[in-house]
């Protein structure tokens, strides 16, 4: 069979299943099985396709076809230009973090720091801190990392993460600052899980299915996790130490009043690019 009746192929059975974005979807599987991007694509879809990655390609199909994210089919995804591997025990890196990366880049940008200790809260993959360290390492700050998770598995694919990309951290696990006694960081960084429980079964197949409730779910209101950072941080930041928050859309004045009630200063609410309410950062 040829490449260009595979391709084909490969969009109907996605379009049949009802994947958002069926072409794009396919273009990713069928590039990651057999190396072949677009532009070379057609020069080459007359070309006979080798019967193993046929064989491959069709059983990536029927799984993206089932509704499992395209991420941890590849095995990766992408964050602040870096390639993070994923498995279902991680969120996978979202855009929309990004926004939290970049406010505490301006914040270093506006200090005088050469050296910062940083915690990366529910590391999940790691993408934060790990995506923030190495821009700081460009800039020539060095960060004293720690990702800390509940999450074994979760820790070990930050751990590849990490190696991957030359950082170095701690590895902690630890329900939120259960195993953290004792350590003091210039910022906590997190991106806990936000979703109120009833509102899990509302999210898109792949989410609720595929991703770590784990990571999604924020207690019945959404806020369990803002709640017990806001009461338990203080003690684990620097004198002049910040916190910064991803938030879900809706929450803002929520988090802002929980950070506010427990003495936190100059309590701001961030919007992305898209003009939602996305990040919540406060000074100790
Ligand atoms: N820190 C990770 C991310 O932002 C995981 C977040 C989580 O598990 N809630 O993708």
């Amino acid at each position: 069979m040829t490449y260009g009746r595979l391709w084909k192929e490969g969009v109907e059975m996605l379009v049949s299943a009802e994947v958002a974005e069926p072409e794009e979807n396919a273009w990713i599987l069928f590039e990651f099985v057999f190396g072949i991007d677009r532009a070379h694509y057609f020069l080459r879809r007359e070309e006979e396709a080798p019967e193993e990655k046929r064989l491959l390609y069709r059983e990536l199909l029927a799984r993206r076809g089932a509704h499992v994210p395209v991420q941890y089919l590849t095995g990766f995804a992408w964050f602040m230009g870096l390639k993070f591997f994923v498995d279902g025990s991680v969120l996978i890196p979202r855009q929309d973090t990004e926004t939290l990366a970049e406010e505490v880049l301006k914040e270093v940008s506006a200090g005088k720091e050469s050296s910062l200790k940083v915690l990366d809260l529910c590391a999940g993959s790691g993408c934060i801190g790990i995506g923030v360290a190495n821009c700081l390492a460009k800039r020539g700050v060095s960060a004293a990392l720690t990702e800390a998770d509940i999450s074994e598995a979760a820790l070990a694919t930050a751990r590849k993460n990490g190696d991957y990309h030359g950082i170095a951290c701690e590895y902690v696990r630890s329900d939120l600052f259960s195993e953290l006694n004792g350590r003091r960081y210039d910022y906590i960084l997190s991106n806990p899980p936000y979703i109120e429980t009833s509102a899990v079964e509302t999210l898109m197949e792949e989410v609720k299915n595929h991703e770590p409730r784990l990571a999604l779910d924020g207690g019945g209101d959404g806020l369990f996790f803002y709640r017990r950072i806001a009461k338990e941080s203080r003690a684990y930041l620097e004198e002049k130490g910040r916190l910064f928050l991803e938030i879900g859309y809706d929450q803002g004045e929520a988090v802002k009043e929980l950070l506010t009630a427990e003495g936190f200063c100059d309590v701001r609410v961030v919007k992305d690019l898209a003009g939602k309410p996305r990040v919540v950062k406060a000074h100790i």
